[in-house]
């Protein structure tokens, strides 16, 4: 069995399943799964996991449980950046001490990543400038698109944050293409490009390579057929990543 990544998404599904008083049933939550990656046992994907370290951070708010999903993609943003992300429930009026010293936390520059809307005009941004010695904070809604929009207008601890929007069309200016053009990307997609917008290009993609190979096993799972052999160059591009980490100091640049 492979060892479960120790970082704040898994530990927050290890508590939200310890309180459950009924078992989850998620969708595909009959199969025999590798408790580190979520797919099938015989389609693990472990080896070609990266870990990369980034001066972005990101805090994931997650609905109800959203952490419990085998098809949880704010995950996969953990399993590659562990030391910089973060994860809580979502709370309307009980915020998590923890989430309120964060967002307060002066090293940070917080912002909140959601779809352009109406509502909040004056708070929207494309582009992340953080003020000297302060990095960016990217708050991201972790839920279906209804729960999405549900948390971003009834959190106030948020409001006063600016809004990065992001145009995933606009964004492919690394050769990597989203699986789904809309504005209904999965969150680590829309983590990957806000990397990019970030000038985090190395985590960005990497993210973006470890979220085609879990999305290309994961739905291989759901028709009951074998990875296609086009996963080739997604897992020699995460080998060189790995083979990268292994020979390379942490890049601080
Ligand atoms: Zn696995």
């Amino acid at each position: 069995m492979k060892p479960i990544p120790d970082h704040a998404v898994n530990r927050l599904r290890i508590w939200r399943k310890s309180v459950s008083t009924r078992p989850f049933l998620a969708r595909g939550g009959s199969v025999p799964r590798c408790e580190a990656c979520q797919l099938r046992h015989d389609w693990c994907a472990c080896e070609w996991r990266p870990e990369l370290k980034a001066e972005a951070g990101f805090c994931l708010l997650m609905y109800d449980s959203e952490p419990m999903k085998p098809s949880n993609t704010g995950r996969l943003i953990a399993d590659v950046l562990p030391d910089t992300t973060w994860a809580f429930l979502w709370s309307r009026t009980k915020p998590h001490p923890e989430l309120l010293a964060l967002l307060a936390d002066p090293v940070w520059q917080p912002y909140v990543v959601f779809p352009a809307c109406e509502k909040a005009p004056a708070r929207l941004t494309s582009v992340v400038t953080p003020l000297p010695g302060k990095k960016p904070l990217f708050i991201l809604l972790d839920g279906t698109w209804p729960e999405a929009r549900k948390m971003f207008n009834k959190s106030p601890y948020l409001d006063g944050f600016p809004v990065l929007s992001i145009k995933p069309d606009a964004l492919s200016t690394y050769g990597m293409r989203v699986a789904h053009c809309d504005e209904h990307l999965c969150t680590a997609e829309v983590a990957a490009c806000v990397l990019e917008v970030a000038g985090e290009l190395a985590a960005g993609q990497a993210l973006q390579l470890w979220f085609n190979l879990f999305s290309s096993r994961y739905m291989a799972g759901r028709v009951s057929r074998a990875p296609g052999e086009d996963e080739a160059h997604l897992q020699q591009a995460l080998a060189d990543i790995k083979g990268n980490e292994a020979t390379c100091a942490p890049d601080a640049a």
